[in-house]
């Protein structure tokens, strides 16, 4: 073997997970996805078989029960899971977002506290960061949470978010000194559990797309949680935030690049079968320029996806505009291509009896959650002026 076989290539435990997690999904997961959407109801079967094979939070490591899998790896889970069905893609997507501001900056006992169980698969966790006045300007949020004796109190109200209800834990970001010089040192991490008194769950988003997976506020109204439950420092809670989302964009480009693999794999199977003018239309060499395009904006993406992911795992200096760019990047590709397949696909896209238009509204949020397309070219830019 030459020295270079391994020079710029997927490691072979990581092409043995990506055929691991693609044949579960196609057994699993895509067979029920129609039906999930259809329903706009809870991916059960595949919430079921990720937590029976291990991939619904497969980043946890070891010491608190989970598998200790790297960024790459967590990608190619929820890639392949979005390949078949995008609202179950945020199954493990949303344990790592909900976790992660945990592994960066919580308490050991904190750690303790939670982790395992979302690595057993027991309980889910979600992150719970926007507020109706407080989107894309998140330091705006008015959540507040004040300390009285041994607890927090917490008052006010998140929205959006995802698997909300179906979650038992919740990283919730709060203002603890509304007098800070800057806003943003004036808010604060902390864990909330479902059964905590004063949490209240609001009813489900009515949503165009990733309709198998809720989206809802949560209010706290007077909810007290032990002192032991913040994560990290008083008014260290917004960098915890923001560092979390270095990484976990690079996972929502990987949700991006899995809808759009879905929906490229559709359209070729489709323009080989129908038939126009006496021949498959995949005989047309405009529709060949289209596939071409499509395969080649996904091929992209996907390896901008994994340098993104690798880069925040290494803790490397530009791995923020990394991973603004790989989900940027990924997800206008994965509305592009998407609206291509449906192109592709004729008057036949347009029904539900093809995968490919649900494919196209579930791409459309990948270019809005965990900070607009907008926002990451904020980001972007802020990075490359600093120099
Ligand atoms: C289905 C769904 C699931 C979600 N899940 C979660 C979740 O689990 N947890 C969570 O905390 N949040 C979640 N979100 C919230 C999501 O991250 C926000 O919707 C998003 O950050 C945008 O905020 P906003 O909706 O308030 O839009 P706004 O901030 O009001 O933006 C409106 C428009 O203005 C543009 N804009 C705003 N500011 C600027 C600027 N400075 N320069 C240029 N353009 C700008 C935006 O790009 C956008 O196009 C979810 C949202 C949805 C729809």
């Amino acid at each position: 073997m030459s020295e270079s076989s391994g020079l710029f290539q997927l490691p072979e435990e990581h092409v043995a997970l990506r055929e691991a997690i693609r044949a579960l999904a196609e057994k699993q997961i895509a067979p029920h996805a129609a039906d999930v959407d259809e329903q706009e109801r809870w991916p059960a079967e595949a919430h079921e078989a990720l937590v029976r094979n291990g991939f619904h939070a497969i980043h946890i490591p070891e010491q608190y029960g989970g598998q200790g899998a790297d960024a790459v790896a967590a990608c190619i889970v929820i890639e392949e899971v979005a390949r078949a069905c995008a609202s179950s893609s945020l199954i493990p997507a949303v344990n790592k977002l909900g976790t992660v501001p945990l592994l960066l900056a919580a308490s050991e006992e904190l750690k303790q506290l939670v982790l395992p169980s979302i690595a057993a698969g027991t309980d889910g966790i979600s992150y719970a960061l926007s507020e109706r006045e407080a989107g894309s300007d998140t330091a705006s949020m008015r959540t507040r949470a004040v300390l009285d004796g041994d607890h927090w109190v917490l008052n006010g109200t998140k929205c959006w978010i995802t698997n909300a209800g179906e979650s038992t834990w919740y990283t919730v970001m709060a203002v603890t000194d509304p007098t800070a010089a800057r806003k943003s040192e004036g808010i604060s991490a902390f864990v909330v559990h479902a059964n905590d008194p004063g949490f209240i769950v609001g009813p489900k988003e009515r949503k165009m797309g990733i309709k198998g997976s809720p989206t809802r506020e949560i209010s706290f109204e007077n909810c007290a949680i032990p002192v032991s439950r913040i994560i990290g420092e008083p008014g260290t809670g917004l960098r915890t935030a923001l560092r979390t989302l270095d990484h976990t964009r690079p996972t929502i480009g990987a949700q991006a690049i899995g809808i759009a693999q879905g929906a490229l794999d559709a359209t070729l199977a489709y323009i080989k079968e129908r038939r126009q003018f006496g021949r498959t239309i995949a005989d047309f060499q405009g529709v060949q320029f289209m596939v071409a395009d499509m395969a080649m904006k996904v091929e992209a993406a996907r390896n901008l996806v994994y340098i993104a992911a690798a880069a925040a795992e290494r803790g490397d200096k530009n791995s923020g505009f990394l991973a603004s760019s790989a989900k940027c990047l990924a997800s206008d590709v994965a509305m592009e291509v998407t609206t291509d397949a449906v192109q592709l696909f004729g008057g036949a896209g347009y029904t539900r009896d093809f995968p490919v238009e649900r494919m196209m509204r579930d791409a459309k949020i990948t270019q809005i959650y965990e900070g607009t397309n907008q926002i990451q070219r904020i980001v972007m830019a802020r990075s490359l002026l600093r120099g």
